[in-house]
């Protein structure tokens, strides 16, 4: 197999005395050229793209070239024995992360920093939750949390490396954070990217640990927040405040505390977005004279007149008495009413009598008989 290779200076187009800059510009062109994500399923650019790759991933690396230049593929091959002794395929050394990175953010228009781990990092958002009751979410609140907080160590000022020393940069990734390295899959060869085990992705390492942090760079506090609910606030929402969250690496800033409100339920409302939803018995007698009843709403309690002859499951609508708008708390949605005729389970016999004469008043007939004769008496 080593025969049927091509030269790795003619793939990358350089003469053998080519320097690194060199090199480095010719892989670079190509790269942009073939790249897969560039020629999507052009398996002959795709061979060409790993061609390129496997060359410069050689000629980059001062040992390799000199093994190349010496031995010839054979120095690479496994099977040959050679001076490379048991290296299969190619691996990423050198510059070619660096590289990697620069035309990937060519490539896809993301800023060289975003690909580069090494650079300053945000940190992560932490959440956490509040409860609050019914009433706070709709009108908003002010409330006290306390989390664990990650504060910086004022003794190495995040470095985590004890007081006089800094921070080596990993010799692992050469301070690039990342791996790369190739997989063979049912495609072919692909480069995989891997977060650096050595330093963690930070491309640091630290020989002397902080004593005050053991080398996290932070301390871990109970923090107290006031968080300020917005009024109109549902139930799984979240407020965002900037900078609680995780410490940034490498200067990145502070993630942000997102803070969700667990909202009690109401004993008698339901809510709906901005709508507010309750049930209120009415007597029978009520129903059907009609006067004034007293409705819960979540400003208190309003006069509201029932018309006469109201049937049960008859909804009223309190305009405005609803959920303020979480974008302009001016603006409230409505509370929906559904008033239940109470038909009394228990009767004195004062009153009972009292229905009865209602009823008789009402069909004519004593209700001491039974209906049915009069029914019956319809229908012939
Ligand atoms: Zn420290
Ligand atoms: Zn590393």
């Amino acid at each position: 197999m080593a025969e049927s290779k091509r030269d790795y200076y003619e793939v990358l187009g350089v003469p053998k005395t080519a320097d690194e800059e060199t090199l480095k510009k010719a892989y670079r062109a190509l790269a942009k050229k073939y790249h897969p994500d560039a020629n999507p399923g052009n398996k002959e650019a795709e061979a060409k793209f790993k061609e390129a790759s496997e060359a410069y991933s050689v000629l980059s690396d001062p040992q390799k070239r000199q093994q190349y230049d010496q031995f010839g593929h054979a120095a690479f091959d496994p099977g040959a024995g050679g001076a490379g002794g048991g290296f299969g395929g190619f691996d990423f050394g050198g510059d070619l992360g660096d590289i990697f990175g620069d035309i990937f953010g060519d490539l896809f228009g993301t800023g060289r920093s975003s690909r580069r781990s090494n650079g300053p990092m945000r940190g992560a958002n932490v959440r956490t939750s509040v409860r609050i009751s019914f009433e706070e979410a709709i009108f908003g609140c002010e409330k006290e949390i306390e989390i664990n907080f990650k504060e910086t160590c004022a003794s190495c000022h995040g470095t985590g490396a004890k007081a006089g020393t800094s921070p080596q940069t990993c010799p692992k990734c050469n301070g690039k954070g990342k791996i790369m390295y190739t997989q063979q899959s049912f495609f072919g060869q692909v480069q995989n990217v891997q977060t650096c085990p050595e330093c963690g992705g930070t491309g640091k390492v630290i020989k002397e640990r902080c004593p005050d942090c053991y080398g996290t760079g932070y301390k871990t506090v109970r923090k107290k927040f006031k968080v300020s609910i917005p009024a109109g606030i549902d139930n799984g929402q979240s407020i965002r405040m900037a900078g609680g969250g995780e410490p940034g690496v490498n200067g990145g800033e502070r993630g942000d505390l997102l803070v969700e409100a667990v909202v009690s339920q109401h004993p008698i409302f339901k809510r709906q977005d901005t709508s507010i939803y309750s049930t209120v018995p009415i007597s029978f007698a009520k129903a059907a004279l009609g006067g004034p009843i007293r409705i819960k709403t979540v400003d208190g309690e309003v006069e509201y007149e029932v018309r006469p002859g109201t049937q049960t499951d008859t909804k009223v609508r309190l305009k405005g008495k609803g959920v303020p708008s979480l974008r302009n708390r001016n603006i409230r949605g409505d509370h929906y009413v559904t008033l239940v005729v109470q038909v009394p389970e228990r009767m004195t016999q004062a009153q009972k009598e009292a229905l009865r004469k209602f009823d008789e008043a009402m069909t004519g007939v004593s209700s001491g008989e039974a209906e049915k004769p009069k029914r019956k008496g319809l229908f012939k």
